[in-house]
């Protein structure tokens, strides 16, 4: 737009914008209520209001996307008053999606306000290193990926920043404006704080245990050493911004008793928390793989299995030793406790119990689970998912494609060549490859993809709700333009490739299958000269819709 615009209608129309954001935001800390204490009515009629007001500006600004929200968020409150107040697992899933998708819109700006600069819905990261340009560096990373970051130079920038806006999350360097002042400054500016903001830590050097005590102390919620990688920073940042704010715990109820279930359903959907309930106990490897809990709440006595033998068999899983398991059961012998104990329990609840106690077990438990988990299925390398984890997201997802009728695809990807690049530029060149294309499959690749790293230098990444067709385009162009990449070094700079085999899920196929065919695939791109994608069905060309074809 060239012509000019009437300064009283844009300040108007920046109003607007602000408030979109100001109730947007309302909203949100609202939800964040219910993750720490059990929401009242006043929340209730908190959340209401905020709502209303979103749709109010919204549509005074004429934001599509935040109209359809907050019309959607009243009719799910609606829902719940007619649900006598009460929150139930369909509910809490509906919020949280949608609360989800609300933290990330932004504002599409008017056609009139194309210049006027508006601030982002999501919470900015800040970065406070005392090296400056790696700072930046990092800054301008977690842009690529959606994050607004800032690196802050000073105390005083640090103060302005706080001031302007509270972050997602912070990262500051324990040395960040002299050896130590790092952590001070960050105790500093926690004192104030109603809510401690999510720190995380870092040292050049290996800390000793005091200044990792001063630390956690200050609120770090992490502490990361030697060099500060973005990808991992990333899923740190992700871990603390979203993932665990959006997404409801979920909680399997194993009792045979429909009345002592429900009671503990209740009080767990008052917290926001996700249940099922499972009335006979030999269902339960079933349940656990369709309803992947964040935690287990088993009855001690039941019919036909007891909790500890049930315990038991959970644990000879390899896919369900971390995921923690807790008795609730009026026994007080405790011996009989500690022996339950033994058996692969991790807490011991007796009733009848207050609920306020029962949730913040069940949330403290879960929430650390989560931590474990995500520490534990990731390559440390890249922060992808490693290779035993990614199998089991392909399990998972070929299941849940199955059920709802939905396309799936998976791919493997193997770097050419690779040997090369290290015998000719050595070994941290061959890494600093690899984390480039880890960056960059993520950041090419849908927030719903599925990434890890396979092995070595091979990916796998697993594409849900994708037609193949679809699959294909999209490698293809990651494949282009990953090729593009140079990578300074003496006395040429070096470029790499990949070679790709894709495969989509048939109705005959499982995971193992469509593993062993994208590896197929992958060996015939690899025989056919590499720098390449080739499809399991690759008899058709891949822009013609392909037929739906048995395996
Ligand atoms: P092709 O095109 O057939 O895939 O050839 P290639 O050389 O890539 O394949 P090959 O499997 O023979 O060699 C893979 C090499 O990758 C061997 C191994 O030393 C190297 N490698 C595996 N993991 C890592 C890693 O984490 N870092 C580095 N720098 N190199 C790795
Ligand atoms: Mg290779
Ligand atoms: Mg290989």
């Amino acid at each position: 737009m060239t012509e000019a615009l009437d300064p009283s209608r844009e300040r108007l129309k920046h109003h607007f914008a602000q408030r979109v954001i100001h109730q947007a935001r309302q909203i949100l800390e609202i939800w964040q209520r219910l993750h720490r204490r059990e929401w009242t009515a006043e929340d209730q009629a908190e959340l209401r209001e905020a709502s209303l007001g979103l749709l109010r500006f919204a549509e005074r600004f004429e934001q599509r996307e935040h109209i359809r929200l907050a019309q959607q968020l009243n009719e799910l409150l609606d829902a719940m008053q007619a649900n006598r107040g009460r929150l139930n697992s369909e509910l809490i899933n509906q919020l949280s999606h949608l609360m989800q998708a609300l933290s990330q819109t932004g504002l599409r700006q008017g056609d009139q306000l194309e210049r006027t600069v508006l601030p982002p819905l999501r919470k900015p990261v800040y970065i406070a290193l005392q090296d400056q340009e790696a700072g930046e560096q990092l800054a301008r990373q977690l842009e690529f990926f959606g994050w607004s970051a800032l690196a802050l130079e000073s105390i005083a920038c640090v103060g302005a920043a706080l001031q302007q806006c509270l972050p997602a999350a912070m990262v500051m360097d324990v040395d960040f404006a002299g050896r130590g002042e790092g952590l001070n400054l960050a105790a500093r500016i926690q004192q104030g704080l109603e809510n401690t903001l999510p720190l995380l830590f870092f040292s050049e050097t290996d800390a000793d245990t005091p200044t990792r005590l001063a630390a956690v102390r200050s609120g770090g919620q992490d502490f990361l050493c030697g060099t500060l990688d973005a990808s991992v920073l990333l899923e740190k940042i992700e871990l603390l911004g979203r993932a665990d704010r959006y997404d409801p715990i979920k909680v399997l109820i194993v009792d045979d008793s429909r009345a002592q279930a429900a009671f503990t359903q209740r009080v767990l959907n008052n917290a926001g928390i996700v249940t099922r309930i499972l009335l006979d106990p030999i269902q339960a490897m079933t349940e656990l793989s369709h309803f992947q809990p964040d935690l287990i709440i088993l009855d001690m006595y039941m019919p036909g299995c007891t909790g500890p033998e049930l315990a038991k068999v959970i644990r000879h899983n390899d896919r369900y030793v971390s995921v923690p398991i807790i008795y609730l059961s009026a026994e007080d012998d405790l011996d009989k406790q500690l022996d339950a104990m033994s058996e692969g329990g991790d807490d011991f609840l007796t009733k009848p119990i207050q609920p306020r106690h029962l949730v913040s077990t069940v949330r403290n438990r879960a929430a650390r689970a989560r931590r474990l988990k995500a520490r534990m299925v990731r390559d440390s390398l890249t922060g992808l998912y490693n290779h035993t984890h990614i199998l089991q997201l392909l399990d998972d997802s070929c299941f849940q494609a199955r059920r709802d009728n939905r396309p799936l695809c998976f791919a493997m990807l193997d770097i050419d060549h690779f040997k090369r690049v290290n015998d000719t530029h050595g070994h941290p060149m061959g890494d600093r490859v690899i984390k480039s294309l880890s960056l960059f499959l993520k950041q090419r690749l849908r927030k719903s993809d599925l990434i890890g790293r396979y092995g070595g230098e091979e990916f796998a990444i697993v594409m849900p709700d994708t037609e193949l067709v679809n699959a294909h385009k999209v490698l293809e162009e990651i494949r282009q333009r990953f090729s593009e990449i140079r990578y300074p070094a003496d006395p040429v700079s070096l470029a790499c490739t990949f070679s790709a085999g894709l495969v989509t899920l048939g109705t005959q196929d499982d995971s193992q299958t469509l593993a062993a065919q994208a590896d197929g695939a992958l060996y015939r791109a690899k025989k056919a000269g590499r720098n390449q994608v080739q499809s399991a069905l690759n008899a058709a060309p891949y822009h013609v819709e392909l037929p739906v074809v048995d395996a």
